[in-house]
């Protein structure tokens, strides 16, 4: 591994010889009303400095109490990723200097975090009939630092803390080297956040920091027979799941690219830290390290070790709801939806999948309720940025609207129509039909227009009589400009009996 190479043997490899080798760095902060070690609230937005004590800002003397909630959030996030929780583990001091962290340690699990080895198994990209597993390595929970704010004038100016932060339980989540594209590790992202987010550990808000991901990134390339490996990267500030992705890919070419001119491998060149830069979209320097820093991690004497036992553990698993994986499984399984619609459904989080559970169950016809709410419903929250609690129809209003259709009052389109009026003005289905003039056609008046229609096109009634029952589509619409409120399906049936079709 690592030999040297020749300008001419790098220049001849090709896109196959290449291998993207990813993990990821995830830091969740835990939904918690009160900080790790102490009783300041976590509330976002508050005035800066507001929201500190004696002890997250470090003051000599001051002792460290360990939050319950934040140990059961975190044990409940490593059951749910698979991994095997610790029965004892402790509290380390890491220490660093930063402005922003003024007790000059972080305390955070060095040698025994909470959540060991687990995985998460994702739809492979390239074919997504098949699952790719990623290993988690570990789950440790840790405090957060505070904020340095920067005056970015031209002017220059200060820079100054905003310490409300500090303390903040974050989980950090770390995985294996396993993912093989950037594509993949957006997936991994997307697919924890909503498992994150169904165990309602953590709302995942991106632009409140409240999700951070960083990446490490290298290349292995198959050489002449031999494999080498690019020196290892490690990206930050990827702000969102998007600029993971670029981020991750901008940095494949630029190693592969590197990598041709000047053949260094990871043994010849340290680990660096660059980061994404949204506004250019490449990755720039901060720091090379040559070592992993030396943070000299040795145990809080201020904590306690904790010590679970199997009842506290079982107590935290039977919490656990349904995870999108299995609500996947019971949409396909139980409902009949196909698996792309039922993976939109679930990505949409669990208030969709219990409106379409009501509607479903209401109206009695999984699929046409799947229909409704995989495009009406879905695409109304995608055009107002509105969320399920916030849609203007109700499941119960649904329900009923579907009813009709599946009871043959209304029509697909019909209803369709009076779904924009129940939204638009605010309407129960009754009065939307009443609006838009929307009333039952007896069998009397179905015949009268369906004996106009016949008299009206004689070549097409000649093609269904010589056998071409489809031809009578193309009285569908001229139907429905006489009226409205003649059901097509009724139409079609009601002229192919009367032509004898
Ligand atoms: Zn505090």
């Amino acid at each position: 591994m690592n030999a040297a190479t020749t300008q001419e043997q790098r220049q001849s490899i090709s896109e196959d010889d290449v291998t993207i080798i990813i993990g990821l760095e995830v830091h969740v902060q835990l939904d918690t009303k009160s900080k790790l070690f102490c009783g300041c609230s976590t509330e976002f937005g508050a005035p800066p400095n507001t929201q500190t004590c004696v002890v997250c800002t470090g003051a000599p003397g001051s002792l460290p109490v360990i939050n319950q909630q934040a140990l059961r959030l975190s044990i409940k996030t490593g059951l749910a990723l698979n991994c095997e929780i610790a029965r004892f583990t402790k509290w380390d001091r890491k220490n660093y200097f930063y402005p922003d962290l003024p007790k000059g340690y972080q305390i955070s699990q060095f040698d025994k975090p909470i959540c060991g080895l687990g995985y998460l198994d994702l739809f492979d990209q390239r074919d997504k009939s098949k699952t790719r597993r990623v290993v988690l390595e570990r789950a440790h929970l840790e405090e957060d630092a505070g904020k340095s704010i920067h005056d970015e004038s031209k002017q220059g100016g200060n820079s100054r803390i905003d310490l409300n932060r500090t303390g903040t339980p974050l989980l950090e989540i770390v995985t294996q080297p396993d993912m093989r594209s950037a594509a993949e590790a957006r997936a991994f992202l997307n697919e924890l956040k909503l498992i994150l987010t169904y165990l309602e550990v953590s709302d995942c808000n991106m632009q409140q920091g409240n999700l951070r991901c960083d990446g490490n990134i290298n290349l292995h390339i198959r050489v002449d027979g031999q494999q080498i490996a690019t020196p290892i990267v490690e990206i930050k500030n990827m702000n969102s799941f998007r600029a993971a992705e670029r981020a991750l890919d901008y940095e494949a070419v630029r190693q592969l690219e590197l990598w041709k001119q000047n053949g260094l491998t990871i043994s010849d060149a340290p680990k660096q830290t660059r980061g994404w830069d949204a506004a250019t979209q490449t990755t720039t320097l901060q720091r090379e390290k040559e070592a992993s820093a030396d943070y000299r991690y040795f145990p809080d004497p201020d904590l306690i070790a904790v010590t679970l036992s199997e009842e506290e553990i079982d107590s935290i698993r039977s919490e656990i709801d349904r995870l999108p994986a299995q609500w996947r499984e019971e949409l396909i399984g139980q409902h009949g939806l196909k698996p792309y619609d039922a993976d939109v459904m679930v990505g949409q989080g669990r208030g969709v999948i219990d409106y379409f559970l009501n509607v479903a169950e209401g109206c009695g016809n999984s699929k046409m309720a799947a229909n409704w709410i995989g495009q009406e419903v879905l695409r109304f929250l995608n055009e107002s940025e509105a969320t399920i609690e916030s849609y203007p129809i109700t499941s119960t209003q649904m329900t009923e609207l579907l009813t009709r259709v599946v009871g043959g009052e209304l029509d697909q389109t019909r209803a369709k129509e009076v779904l924009e009026q129940m939204i638009e003005f605010q309407l129960e289905v009754q009065s939307a039909m009443d609006k838009l003039g929307i009333k039952p056609v007896d069998n009397q008046e179905i015949e009268a227009l369906c004996q106009q229609l016949i008299n009206e096109n004689p070549q097409v009634i000649e093609q269904i009589k010589g056998g071409n029952a489809k031809a009578v589509g193309a009285l569908i619409g001229k139907a429905r400009k006489l009226n409205p409120n003649a059901s097509p399906g009724l139409v079609k049936n009601t002229i192919l009996k009367m032509v004898g079709g």
